[in-house]
C-alpha cells in the first residue's frame, strides 16, 4: 500500500494511522517542553547527562566543525559539542565549532533558547524526515532520544546521511534493550510505574510519559537498529551499550 493514510504505525502501544503519528508526537512535546529538562533529570536520575557526555566524547568534536543535532530539543548535545571543541581550541588553533539544533517542535527550541549559553548554536524548526539543509553540509550529525519518535525511520536515516559530508560521522543515542533479565525487570518496574507517576506529579501529564515508556518498548533492539543504519548506507556501524543496554549509542560513517 502506498497511501500513508491507510497504513498504521505505532504510537506507544497503540496503532494509529501513519499520517497521524507526527501530530500526536508533536502534542506530547508541546505539553512537555516547559518541564522537559527537569523531567529528564528525574526520570533518568540524572544519568542521561552521562550518556550524552559519552556520546559527545565519541563524536570527537574538532575546532571549526559543524554539527547538526536532529530532534535536538533543548540543545544538550549541541552545547556539549561546542564546549568540547572549544577546549581543543585552547591547545590547537582553528575556528570555533558551530551547531544547528533542528527540531520539529518550536516549543522545545524555545525552551532551549531560554536556557541561554547558546553561542554558536542556530535553532531551526525542521522535520527529521525532510531536513532543511544542503547535501554534505555537516561534519557530524547526532540524534538523541529522537529517532523513536519519527514516523518513517528509513526516511530520517537517509536524510541524516544526505546532509553529512563524506567521511562525516553519525551518532544516534536512544533507549534500547537491557542486556540481562534482572536489569530488565528492575527497569520495567521503574519505567511503567514511576515514570508515568512522575509525569503526573511534576508535569501534570501522565499520558505523555506513558507514551514515552511504551515507545521505548516498540523501538527495535540494538542489532535490528544497527541493520537499519546499514540499509540506510552508513558504513562501519557500531553499537555501544550504556547502563547495561538501557540506552545504546549507534554510530556510523558516511562513506
Ligand atoms: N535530543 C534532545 C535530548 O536528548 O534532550 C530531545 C529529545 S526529546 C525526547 C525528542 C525530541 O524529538 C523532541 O524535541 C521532539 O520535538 C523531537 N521530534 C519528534 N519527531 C521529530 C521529527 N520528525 N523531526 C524532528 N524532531 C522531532
Amino acid at each position: 500500500m502506498t497511501d500513508t493514510q491507510s497504513r498504521t504505525t505505532s504510537f506507544g502501544f497503540r496503532e494509529v494511522p501513519t499520517g497521524e503519528k507526527a501530530g500526536l508526537v508533536r502534542g506530547v512535546f508541546d505539553k512537555s517542553a516547559r518541564r522537559y529538562d527537569l523531567m529528564n533529570d528525574l526520570m533518568s536520575l540524572g544519568i542521561h547527562r552521562a550518556w550524552k557526555d559519552m556520546t559527545i566524547e565519541r563524536a570527537n568534536p574538532q575546532p571549526g566543525e559543524k554539527l547538526i543535532d536532529v530532534a535536538g530539543g533543548t540543545g544538550d548535545l549541541a552545547r556539549a559539542f561546542i564546549a568540547k571543541a572549544e577546549q581543543r581550541r585552547k591547545t590547537r588553533s582553528g575556528e570555533p565549532a558551530t551547531a544547528i539544533v533542528c527540531d520539529i517542535n518550536e516549543q522545545m527550541l524555545l525552551a532551549g533558547q531560554k536556557r541561554g549559553d547558546d553561542e554558536g548554536i542556530d535553532w531551526i524548526v525542521g522535520d527529521a524526515e525532510d531536513l532543511p539543509f544542503e547535501d554534505k553540509s555537516a561534519d557530524c550529525v547526532t540524534i538523541a532520544f529522537g529517532i523513536r519518535n519519527v514516523t518513517n525511520r528509513d526516511k530520517a536515516l537517509a536524510e541524516m546521511r544526505r546532509v553529512l559530508k563524506p567521511a562525516g560521522r553519525f551518532l544516534c543515542l536512544e533507549f534500547s534493550r537491557p542486556t540481562t533479565r534482572a536489569l530488565e525487570r528492575i527497569y520495567d518496574a521503574w519505567s511503567f510505574n514511576a515514570i508515568p507517576r512522575l509525569g503526573e506529579a511534576i508535569a501534570k501529564d501522565r499520558d505523555s510519559y506513558q507514551y514515552l515508556v511504551e515507545s521505548i518498548r516498540r523501538f527495535p533492539n540494538q542489532d535490528a537498529f544497527a541493520d537499519e543504519l546499514r540499509v540506510a548506507g552508513f558504513g562501519q556501524v557500531g553499537v555501544t551499550n550504556y547502563s547495561g543496554g538501557i540506552a545504546a549509542l549507534h554510530t556510523g560513517w558516511r562513506i
